[in-house]
């Protein structure tokens, strides 16, 4: 790889910007200065900027507990974003892994590596997301039975043309319900409730697959996944 470019990839330098840093002798390979960004370095190199050496930042994979009041867009927009949280040298290239909306909390992914994220969320593979609704109405009398088998058949959205897959609803109690998806259309768990007249008040993501929300993160906190966990969607 040319050295302006590793110094890009392993730093927070714009290409512009490793220039600049390499013109102004600030760059070492194997010890000895370096200006010269065409030259091409590769892993028995070691390259140093300002005297710390450096390491090509590599694919990322991370989870966050997402707070409510957060946006998982790649544009800058009303609210502060997923990335923004991610406290990595170029953050900015993770993209969140499916989407969760503003309001909703709990496990977000978040990634620079595309082919994982498809495999996560490829439709073919079907992968579970646990939710935790707090509903604004009670679920009462055989409303909850009801709602069980709605969910489960599959039910039409408005707007939509196809019925939902079948979810698994498991009532907590009358104003608290965990749901099993196995797709990811939009609005889906709040359309879901609205579909059986009730209405989503707090949604909290727990799982993706077999990854569940680190308890040890509060909301904003996040984590990168260990290999092991990272294999889990091979
Ligand atoms: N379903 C929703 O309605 N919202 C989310 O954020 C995730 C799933």
């Amino acid at each position: 790889m040319r050295l302006d470019r590793f110094l890009a990839e392993s730093t927070e330098l714009t290409r512009s910007l490793a220039k600049r840093a390499l013109s102004r002798g600030e760059v070492t390979v194997n010890g000895e200065p370096e200006k010269k960004g065409a030259r091409h370095v590769g892993d028995a190199d070691r390259v140093a900027w300002l005297g710390q050496t450096l390491s090509l930042v590599g694919l990322r994979h991370v989870m966050l507990h997402k707070p409510t009041g957060v946006e998982c867009t790649a544009r800058r927009g009303l609210y502060p974003r997923a990335v923004d949280l991610i406290d990595l040298p170029k953050a900015e290239r993770l993209q969140p892994v499916g989407r969760l909306d503003v309001e909703t909390t709990g496990l977000l992914l978040l990634t620079d590596d595309g082919q994982w994220s498809h495999r996560v969320t490829s439709p073919r593979r079907g992968c579970a997301k646990v939710y935790r609704a707090t509903l604004a109405r009670p679920l009462e009398g055989d409303e909850a039975e009801r709602a069980v088998a709605a969910f489960a058949e599959g039910i039409r959205l408005e707007g939509e043309a196809t019925t939902t897959r079948p979810a698994e609803l498991e009532p907590l109690d009358a104003r608290h319900a965990r749901l099993t998806v196995h797709e990811g259309r939009y609005h889906q768990v709040r359309r879901m409730f609205a579909a059986i007249g009730n209405h989503v008040e707090a949604l909290h993501r727990e799982s993706v697959g077999a990854l569940v929300l680190d308890p040890a993160l509060a909301p904003g906190e996040w984590r990168q996944l260990s290999d092991a966990e990272v294999a889990l969607f091979a």
